[in-house]
């Protein structure tokens, strides 16, 4: 089984970057980390999480988290911030250029970006301590840009969480060479679809034939049995 750490960034008195409008980048982060978390559990993958409420812990908790749990890959989830409020977009990132995780950071890069539809502003390399410090291949994705007011508001949207959640989600799989199982619909709960079902006006003419004919091959065998019955007497 694929074991997966998520990493939702900052936490608890470090709230990460704050929004033109006030949002705390450590709320959509975490609320992306734990969705992300529950689709991949639902598609087989053994997944833990650095945190999973609103609670401080440093950078070197979160790699040890991962190292101590033996992770197979390692995903830190976060928001960008720049100065210019117009900066938008998607990144990702790897510790170092041409290991696996440069390969799932694309992965998960092209997955968000064909999603959400923003700009593509590649995988970039840098000596973060959470992609430094893990043992195994590690990937931080910059979902867009919370600086931005636009991108701010889809970060507070409920089916922007859900739809990128997602979208990271099928990255990963990609990355693993897993097809993604879409869930089975749900059973529709009208109140008498416990009831037994009369048969459909085709089926009932079906069933009446079959009924005939078994009727008729009956009458047969019974005219053999005393025509046979007749010459033993
Ligand atoms: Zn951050």
């Amino acid at each position: 089984m694929v074991k997966l750490v998520i990493d939702a960034g900052h936490g608890g008195k470090d709230s990460g970057a704050v929004g033109a409008t006030g949002l705390n980048e450590k709320v959509p982060n975490l609320k992306i980390a734990l969705r992300c978390g529950e689709i991949l559990s639902s598609q087989g993958i053994s997944v833990e999480y650095t945190r999973t409420e609103d609670k401080y812990i440093t950078l070197t908790e979160r790699a040890n988290i991962a190292n101590n749990y033996n992770a197979d890959y390692f995903i830190s989830i976060h928001n960008n911030s720049f100065s210019d409020s117009s900066a938008s977009g998607t990144e990702t990132y790897a510790y170092k250029s041409g290991g696996e995780g440069e390969t799932m950071a694309r992965a998960i890069l092209n997955s968000v970006v064909s999603a959400i539809g923003t700009k593509n502003r590649g995988v970039k390399y840098a000596n973060f301590a959470v992609l430094r410090q893990t043992l195994m291949p590690a990937t931080l994705v910059e979902i867009c840009f919370i600086s931005n007011p636009d991108e701010e508001a889809r970060l507070k949207d409920d089916g922007f969480i859900e739809t990128v959640s997602l979208a990271i989600a099928k990255g990963f799989l990609s990355f693993i060479g897993q097809d993604y199982q879409e869930p089975a619909p749900q059973e529709p709960e009208t109140p008498d679809s416990q009831e037994p079902q009369a048969p459909e006006p085709g089926n009932r003419q079906e069933l009446l034939k079959n009924y005939q004919e078994a009727l008729e091959a009956f009458r047969r065998l019974q005219e053999k049995l005393n025509q046979l019955g007749e010459l033993l007497k």
